[in-house]
């Protein structure tokens, strides 16, 4: 990694050793500002992103109408408890539900907490309706539900389990895409399906056709709830505002956060009535959940994908990239897939891509890189072509072996 380094960005890495606990491996850069697709660091250095801070920012940064809402919202009113009623949750419930196919909202503060309340909801609405031993939640393979211990649990991935041990009980994991092995996985202890539509830190992993739609036939037939994971599809991100919509279903319950506020924290757990019964007085409670600045955000957030085009937008620069990216595919033979849906797109190489991720960012693109191979791309979906052929410029000149830089 090349990017140089004056004495303050030393001091704060220096400072961060010391002090942050070491849970993540960070390139040597310290962003303080962003506008759109832009983001700069604390020596004035420009970056394009084509990350969106993990598929959060999906307005870009600092959309004045996002920050108009989050300071009025802000001189009016910061927190109070869901002991009373809070107007910015509602509005914001209603408008998700209008949105969607569900009828009821719980507001949270993360992706994980979303997918605990919706753990916590299936358990609850299974054993009340069939019984004290109907508890077990059959995920995927490769999945990715978040940090905490149920949610380590519904990641069916190894390497998040690694030194927590003992996971919670009553997980039961299948290949994702196999409809087959989620039948034959069904016994008289299940109580719902879990999965991400399309999975994101897992590879960028495209359901086949018909899967979801089969998922959802297979949870009618057996009585089950289906929960889909939108942390990182929902919002707009692949064209639609939730990419279930897609597919031709809907599901029992859904789980939002990362870009529900457009960088504020919040996460939501939506349901339908049927299901969402289950959850009573004192059943589930946070007391972030739902506050009235995440919430502002979430509205103000919501309302601009939707007043602003930014479904157009996403569907038009998702192909323009796509297309794009496929044509790098056909002039070098080490990409081995390109796959994804909008503006959430993965670069499978036959390689590990660590070194690319930091030739991008020594020409100051920000991309990512998951399951050790495979590129992502999740930029703004305010992203415009000329961003779009930046990147790719970019990625052409890493990708060139005849290339030294
Ligand atoms: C990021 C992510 C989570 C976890 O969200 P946090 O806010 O980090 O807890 C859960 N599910 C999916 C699909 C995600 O991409």
């Amino acid at each position: 990694m090349s990017v140089s380094s004056n004495n303050v960005t030393q001091q704060l890495i220096q400072l961060a050793d010391t002090h942050i606990a070491h849970t993540y491996t960070r390139f040597p850069l310290v962003l303080v500002k962003g506008e759109g697709c832009r983001v700069w660091d604390i020596e004035g250095r420009e970056y394009l992103d084509m990350l969106a801070g993990l598929a959060v920012c999906n307005l870009g940064h600092c959309h004045p109408k996002l920050v108009a809402a989050i300071c009025e919202q802000a001189q009016k009113l910061l927190h109070v408890s869901n002991l009373y009623q809070i107007e910015p949750q509602i509005r914001l419930a209603d408008l998700l539900c209008q949105h969607s196919f569900a009828d009821k909202a719980f507001f949270c503060n993360s992706g994980a907490e979303a997918n605990e309340a919706a753990i916590k909801l299936a358990r609850k609405y299974a054993k009340e309706k069939y019984g004290n031993d109907r508890y077990e939640i059959i995920t995927m393979t490769n999945s990715f539900h978040g940090r905490t211990m149920a949610t380590i649990t519904a990641t069916a991935q190894e390497k998040f389990h690694k030194g927590f041990e003992p996971l919670l009980p009553g997980f039961k994991y299948v290949p994702f895409g196999d409809i087959a092995a989620a039948r034959a996985a069904i016994g008289p202890n299940t109580a719902a399906i879990m999965l991400e539509p399309i999975q994101g830190e897992g590879g960028v992993n495209m359901p086949p056709p018909g899967y979801l739609e089969g998922l959802r036939a297979l949870c009618d037939e057996q009585n089950l709830l289906l929960i889909l994971d939108e942390v990182q599809t929902g919002m707009g991100r692949t064209g639609k505002l939730f990419a279930y919509e897609h597919f031709g279903m809907e599901p029992d319950i859904m789980t939002l956060a990362k870009s529900l506020g457009g960088g504020v924290a919040i996460g939501a757990m939506l349901a339908k009535d049927e299901a969402a019964k289950a959850f009573g007085p004192g059943s589930h409670a946070s007391t972030f959940g739902g506050n009235p600045l995440a919430c502002a955000a979430g509205i103000a957030a919501l309302s601009t994908i939707l007043e602003d085009g930014l479904l157009d937008n996403c569907r038009m620069m998702g192909e323009y990239l796509l297309t794009k990216l496929v044509k790098l595919k056909s002039k070098y033979s080490f990409i081995k897939d390109i796959r994804g849906k909008g503006l959430m797109l993965g670069v499978e190489l036959e390689f590990e891509g660590k070194d690319i991720v930091n030739a991008c960012l020594d020409r100051r693109v920000l991309i990512n890189c998951t399951m050790d191979k495979v590129l992502r791309f999740l930029p703004p979906l305010v992203v415009n072509k000329e961003e779009v052929d930046r990147a790719i410029g970019v990625l052409d000149e890493v990708f060139d072996p005849n290339n030294s830089g």
